[in-house]
């Protein structure tokens, strides 16, 4: 409110910027209306400018204004994060990185983006020189890779290649920094982790180098069980199951398939589905599991229609939630990775205590060379204290809960800050303006 916005938008002359108030609020926005919690905390958080940055050069420009005048900068790609990473705090520069997004080179297993690049216009552009993206979020079709790697964590591809924070997973990175002269600084090798998940706070990423799977035609199968526990054993016999290549194994407990109203024929009422990725050379070897376990295959889309239709991934991971809260808005969700166990009995267990109050919805993936229950269990919201204690029951059985109704990097998924992300923050952020109120160690530390 302090800002003078013509002091802005002069300085910005040459370069793309919004300042309807309305368009401003919109893209102050992002996703973490999934979280009733997060709401009312988020409500009212808008910037005074949004920025829309062509080239580096461009950026580099934004960063030396905002660090002269001291104006908080909220980077965002695509504004699809769950947590109000991208909500500004304290106002100040939209820093939106869409109009980034050249695919500078694509060679077998590696390519080189600018951070605005979609997740499924890379995915094609590879697909066309015979790779792929080894994962993505369940939004590829919007998000961007700048958007997946400063704020996301895994996805679709995870069963095989594990999480993005999983070293291998990005290559390297370049930021720009919020400094009087604002540098650039590319990272390699173990030091992209100073700047991975870090909420758009260390820099603002300008190009990634990510690593490439090999494409494989991907069918898509839907395989339906009497009994919840089955349809979990099975996607764990799936998933550890080292020959087959898959890229997706999700399983519904009844009654969450009801929300998938474009599947309804292929999930009869009260049964549990597991929804499958599997490369056509290992789809052979499936039905022979699936009848291990008494499952009955209700799908199956080849992979030469992958294009058309309906798109199963597109129900998974935080896409369930999305279904869910179109019919029933009072629908939240949890984020939680269960211990390595082929029992599954912590799944067991949580399944039958909380009944209809926390439906399951299992995704596996590998964590540390093990194949791992990851859940977003839907959850039938009454109030903050009662959600909490479901958490806390959770995390009292040895579940770890990446809680997603907090926007503090600290108390979601990351819990400790890691030291040399600190010591990155302090060079690449001298006045404490990037993202500012979304960490608690960062920001005490720039405060003092
Ligand atoms: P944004 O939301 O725009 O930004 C995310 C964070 O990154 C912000 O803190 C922002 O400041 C920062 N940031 C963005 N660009 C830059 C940059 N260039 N430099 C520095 N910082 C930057 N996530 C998953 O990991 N897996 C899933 O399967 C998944 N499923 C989802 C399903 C639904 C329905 C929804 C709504 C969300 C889901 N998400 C998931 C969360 C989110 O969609 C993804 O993480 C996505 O990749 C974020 O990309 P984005 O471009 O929208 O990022």
């Amino acid at each position: 409110a302090t800002l003078n916005l013509d002091t802005l938008t002069a300085a910005f002359a040459d370069i793309e910027t919004i300042t309807d108030p309305a368009q401003v609020a919109k893209l102050s926005q992002d996703y973490h209306t999934f979280s009733p919690v997060l709401v009312p905390k988020l409500a009212g958080k808008v910037g005074d400018i949004v920025v829309r940055p062509a080239n580096e050069a461009e950026v580099i420009k934004v960063a030396a204004t905002c660090a002269k005048l001291r104006i908080p900068v909220t980077v965002r790609g695509a504004g699809t994060g769950n947590y109000g990473q991208c909500v500004p705090m304290h106002g100040g520069v939209i820093l939106d990185m869409t109009k980034m997004h050249e695919i500078l080179w694509v060679k077998p297993a590696v390519a080189r983006v600018e951070a605005g690049v979609k997740l499924a216009a890379l995915d094609k552009k590879a697909r066309e020189i015979g790779w792929e993206m080894r994962m993505a979020p369940s939004t590829y079709r919007t998000a961007t890779i700048g958007g997946f790697i400063a704020g996301g964590s895994g996805g679709i591809g995870s069963i095989q290649y594990g999480l993005l924070g999983d070293r291998g997973n990005l290559l390297g990175l370049r930021v720009v920094t919020l400094e009087d002269e604002p540098r650039i600084i590319e990272l390699r090798g173990d030091d992209v982790q100073k700047v991975n998940h870090a909420w758009g706070i260390n820099g603002i990423i300008t190009r990634l180098e990510l690593p490439l799977a090999p494409a494989y035609p991907w069918a898509e199968v839907i395989v339906t069980f009497d009994d919840f526990m089955t349809a979990a054993k099975f996607g764990y016999a799936l998933g550890i199951a080292d020959g087959m290549m898959k890229k997706l194994i999700s399983v519904f407990a009844s009654p969450i398939p009801q929300y998938f109203h474009a599947l309804h024929e292929y999930i009869p009422q009260g049964k549990h589905p597991a929804f499958l990725m599997v490369a056509e050379p290992s789809l052979e070897f499936l039905p022979g599991l699936v009848q291990q376990y008494g499952g009955e295959i209700t799908y199956q889309k080849p992979a030469q229609d992958a294009g058309k239709g309906t798109h199963l991934a597109e129900f998974t991971w935080n896409h369930t939630t999305l279904h869910a809260r179109i019919v029933d808005s009072s629908i939240t969700y949890l984020q939680s990775i269960f211990p390595p166990d082929a029992s599954l009995q912590l799944v067991e267990h949580l399944y039958h205590h909380f009944g209809d109050e926390v439906m399951m919805h299992l995704e596996f993936f590998r964590v540390r060379g093990a194949v791992i229950a990851g859940a977003l269990q839907l959850v039938r919201y009454t109030t903050e204290e009662r959600l909490n204690e479901i958490i806390r029951y959770h995390e009292a059985q040895g579940v770890m809960i990446a809680n997603p109704h907090t926007y503090i990097i600290e108390d979601g998924g990351r819990k400790v800050i890691d030291p040399e992300q600190l010591k990155f923050k302090e060079m690449v952020d001298p006045y404490g303006l990037m993202n500012p109120g979304k960490s608690k160690v960062l920001e005490f530390h720039n405060n003092s």
